[in-house]
């Protein structure tokens, strides 16, 4: 089983060194073959996605993936900044699907913004789909006012489009992925205001013929983003379009306590992907040992969950994680009075020491 390591930028170096360490620890048959990605790969080729980085994904069985980006970047031009290297590694290795669970764990209940009975027990899954909706519509652009045309200020544009066999395809997966869990899906919307949410919910509702063992609602984005903060637990798999995906999972994120501790997984129509933290590459805390590793190390466990059909050592590395918790070990974005604040590499370890049955210190 062949991974293609991407660590990238910023936080994504030390977050990713841990997910590793955790991998090696299983003692599977694993090769790891580490790649420069984002502003590293711009510093070296010239490029944040480099032919040889791509190269390396698209042989690899699975991606797992840092984070990329620096604010000492952000006067490149778009098509040079570190970011571009997600955007290129989804378009050439065809992932369409993104799952974001949002659990909350027991242990973490304090630290979401929610009363705790909110989210005691949160386990809700968002499925974004990636390559459409306004983010890649055409047309695109800039007009600039001419005479008094558009009378102070330009104006810019972006088109919102999905076709029938895109919605088709994220549908069949979500509906999947719901019949694996409590067969519940809500299909997030606006169809009373845009013409392609309309198209949206009617292929939905046509695929959902083929899930008759599913319950399906569809659900306006307003409401949505009221429900997810009214009563989460409500809701069981969502699935949305990918601007309405991009901000429901990060306020679902936010449900859980901390965005240090939530994994993703983007997914192609062979259930190959590539597997990161939903978090940025905080630069604010880069290189000072504090970042959370969880979240990627969680994202390994999904790697090896759906990519690479490894469960039991999913199942492992997600029990591991929950001893360490139990134990009270805490990072700084997750800690509260009474726990023990540690680094991201005691974090790491804690969580090899855990999979390999040593005791973990409490105090
Ligand atoms: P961010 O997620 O990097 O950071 C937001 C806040 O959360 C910061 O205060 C940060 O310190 C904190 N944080 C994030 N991850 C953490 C962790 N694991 N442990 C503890 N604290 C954590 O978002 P941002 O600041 O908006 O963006 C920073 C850079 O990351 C930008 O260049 C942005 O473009 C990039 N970015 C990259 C990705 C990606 O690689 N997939 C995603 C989002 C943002």
């Amino acid at each position: 089983m062949k991974i293609a390591v991407l660590p990238g930028d910023g936080i994504g170096i030390e977050i990713v060194a841990e997910a590793v360490k955790v991998l090696r620890a299983l003692e599977l048959p694993l090769e790891l073959e580490t790649a420069l990605v984002g502003g590293a790969a711009y510093e070296v080729h010239g490029h944040p996605l480099p032919d040889s980085t791509l190269a390396l994904a698209k042989t690899a069985d699975a991606v797992l993936f840092g984070a990329v980006g620096d604010w000492k970047y952000d006067k490149l031009e778009r098509g040079l900044r570190p970011e571009q290297a997600i955007l290129g590694l989804r378009k050439h290795l065809g992932l369409f699907a993104n799952f974001r669970p949002a659990i909350c764990y027991e242990q973490l209940t304090q630290a979401s913004s929610l009363k705790p009975e909110l989210v005691a027990g949160l386990d809700i899954l968002i499925i974004r789909e990636l390559t459409g909706d306004i983010y890649f519509g055409q047309p695109r652009g800039r007009r600039v006012a001419v005479d008094g045309h558009f009378p102070g200020a330009d104006e810019a544009f972006d088109t919102m489009r999905y076709s029938k066999p895109e919605i088709e395809r994220i549908a069949h997966v979500a509906f999947q992925a719901a019949r694996k869990r409590n067969k519940k899906l809500t299909s997030v919307d606006k169809a009373n205001v845009l013409e392609t949410f309309q198209l949206w919910k009617e292929v939905v509702s046509e695929v959902h013929a083929q899930y008759p063992d599913v319950s399906l609602e569809h659900m306006y984005v307003d409401n949505a983003a009221m429900q997810l903060v009214k009563a989460p637990k409500a809701f069981d798999v969502v699935v949305t379009g990918n601007m309405f995906g991009d901000i429901l999972s990060d306020e679902a994120a936010m449900l859980t306590g901390s965005i240090g501790m939530l994994p993703s997984a983007s997914l192609d129509k062979a259930n190959k992907g590539l597997y990161e933290p939903s978090h940025g590459s905080a630069p604010d805390i880069a290189g000072l040992g504090l970042a959370n590793p969880l979240a990627t190390i969680l994202s390994a466990a999904m790697m090896l969950r759906y990519s690479l059909a490894q469960a039991a050592a999913a199942d492992r590395i997600e029990s591991a994680v929950q001893a360490v918790l139990s134990a009270g070990l805490r990072t700084g974005d997750i800690w509260s009075a009474g726990t023990r604040k540690v680094g991201t590499r005691e974090m790491g370890d804690a969580v090899v020491a855990a999979l390999t049955q040593k005791t973990i210190t409490k105090s």
